[in-house]
């Protein structure tokens, strides 16, 4: 439990002992004022009872000797001390010792013994030489004061009892803690134990282990955590599986064209082609596979860099007519070659915000598509039309169409119809997957419709800027 730094649950623990002792100390104090106070109050009231009742034998005149007696009789049966002082001038009388009406009342007192009120006291009494609560009532006959009965106690007796109690509540106090301590143990190591866990598993996915699934077992934020602990574990996982693939992925796709390559070369280097024509042939075929990595490699290198880069983009208003007439152009000598007809039908309006370059790369993949996978003598249609505040451009061609059951999967990385096809048809599947990227990231929407030996439809509906003028 000990180790470099306070864990977690020594922090609560001290968090909570703290807590407590606060509180049983506050408590503690409260209870003694209180305690004290109320007590006090109620040895007054007594005080001033005991007095009066004694009082009331007074039927008024010069004080007795009779009524002195009956006083000490009471004193002597009784905790607090009682006793009479007659005349203020015979004071002496009824005490053991000298005593000084004078001081033992103030003339404040005096007004208001007069005028027939009892008198509490409580501190220092220097005629006593204690500390002491004290009562007085008058003895008053007519507008004289004739006497009165002074009763008191010494507070030592209230401490001594204050101390009792304080020592019984703190051995309650000390108790309680013992209790709480042995309950919250338990209580922390159940609450800690989940936390430990996801650090245990936390350095286990550090260490490349992503297949963990810790236990729900709370509603609360530790279980919710576990929770977020497991998806981003199995985030982490689908994230590596799916890098393992695509450098699985990559290396496959590399590994066809160098083998041409280096059979092709050492071909010629051993001699084993002697004819010049042939050796052209095989020169153009390394050529070809050459051109293949050349366009793998840039192909990868996009795919890198739409998935790290989302700013970039040098977005300008394209007229997007005018922009595909203008790519188109490029194609004219293959589809002459290939004898494919192509038609053309544009809306001049649509407008649309879009980095040149990446629009460009999404025509080229599809039209690279629609003719690589559509025969001699095939259509390849075009159509744009602006609606609401979107166009549409919808890329078709009359070739040999998508299985129903590869459709789903066609804008997947590195997929392709034809697994096992010849070196001269299509690519590595990287093309539609690098339009679906950066269709999306100019805000658009990609749908392809397919039928075998029927043909294909790509849809590209991206928005448009509105023309303020018409
Ligand atoms: P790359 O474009 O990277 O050179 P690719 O053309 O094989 O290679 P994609 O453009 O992503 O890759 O296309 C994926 C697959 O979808 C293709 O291999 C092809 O089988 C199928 N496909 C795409 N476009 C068409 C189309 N117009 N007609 C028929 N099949 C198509
Ligand atoms: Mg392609």
């Amino acid at each position: 439990m000990w180790n470099k730094r306070p864990s977690l649950s020594i922090k609560i623990w001290v968090t909570i002992i703290a807590a407590i002792i606060l509180s049983v100390l506050f408590a503690y104090s409260l209870s003694q004022y209180y305690y004290k106070n109320l007590y006090v109050k109620k040895i007054k009231t007594d005080l001033v009872n005991e007095a009066s009742l004694l009082g009331v034998d007074y039927s008024g005149g010069e004080i007795t000797e009779d009524f002195v007696e009956k006083v000490e009789w009471f004193n002597s049966k009784n905790d607090s001390e009682v006793f009479v002082v007659s005349n203020p001038r015979e004071l002496s009388a009824c005490l053991p010792f000298e005593i000084d009406y004078d001081t033992l009342i103030s003339e404040e007192e005096r007004q208001l013994l007069l005028a027939g009120q009892a008198v509490e006291k409580e501190g220092y009494e220097k005629r006593f030489d204690k500390n002491i609560v004290a009562a007085i009532i008058p003895l008053n006959d007519g507008d004289r004061l004739e006497g009165i009965i002074y009763t008191y106690i010494p507070v030592d007796s209230i401490t001594d009892l204050l101390r009792e109690f304080a020592a019984k509540w703190l051995g309650a106090a000390f108790l309680f803690l013992i209790v709480v301590i042995f309950f919250m143990t338990k209580w922390l190591k159940k609450l800690v134990k989940p936390i430990k866990e996801m650090e245990h598993a936390a350095n286990r996915v550090s260490d490349g282990d992503y297949n963990i699934k810790l236990q729900v077992k709370s509603q609360d934020e530790i279980g919710s955590l576990a929770q977020a602990f497991n998806e981003m574990a199995q985030s982490i996982y689908l994230e590596e599986e799916r890098k393992k693939e695509f450098l699985e992925n990559v290396a496959h796709e590399l590994r066809t064209p160098l083998s041409y390559v280096l059979g092709y070369t050492q071909a010629i280097k051993d001699g084993i082609v002697k004819d010049e024509e042939e050796k052209q042939k095989y020169l153009q075929l390394i050529s070809r596979e050459t051109q293949r990595l050349q366009k793998l490699l840039r192909d990868l290198m996009n795919l890198a860099k739409l998935d790290s880069e989302q700013s970039g983009l040098h977005s300008t208003p394209i007229a997007f007519a005018q922009f595909i007439e203008e790519v188109l152009v490029k194609y004219e000598p293959i589809m002459k070659e290939r004898q494919i007809r192509l038609e053309v039908e544009l809306d001049p309006d649509p407008i649309i915000m879009g980095d040149e370059g990446r629009v460009e790369q999404v025509l080229h993949n599809i039209l690279d598509n629609a003719i690589t996978y559509t025969e001699t003598g095939g259509t390849i249609y075009l159509t744009l039309t602006q609606q609401k505040e979107e166009c549409e451009l919808i890329i078709g061609d009359t070739g040999r169409g998508i299985p129903a059951l590869d459709l789903p999967h066609v804008m997947e990385r590195f997929y392709r119809v034809n697994k096992a096809r010849s070196r001269f048809d299509g690519g590595s599947g990287l093309g539609l997957s690098i339009v679906k990227k950066l269709v999306e990231q100019q805000k658009g929407k990609i749908t392809i419709e397919s039928e075998e030996q029927i043909g294909t439809k790509v849809s590209i509906v991206l928005p448009t800027i509105v023309d303020e003028w018409n």
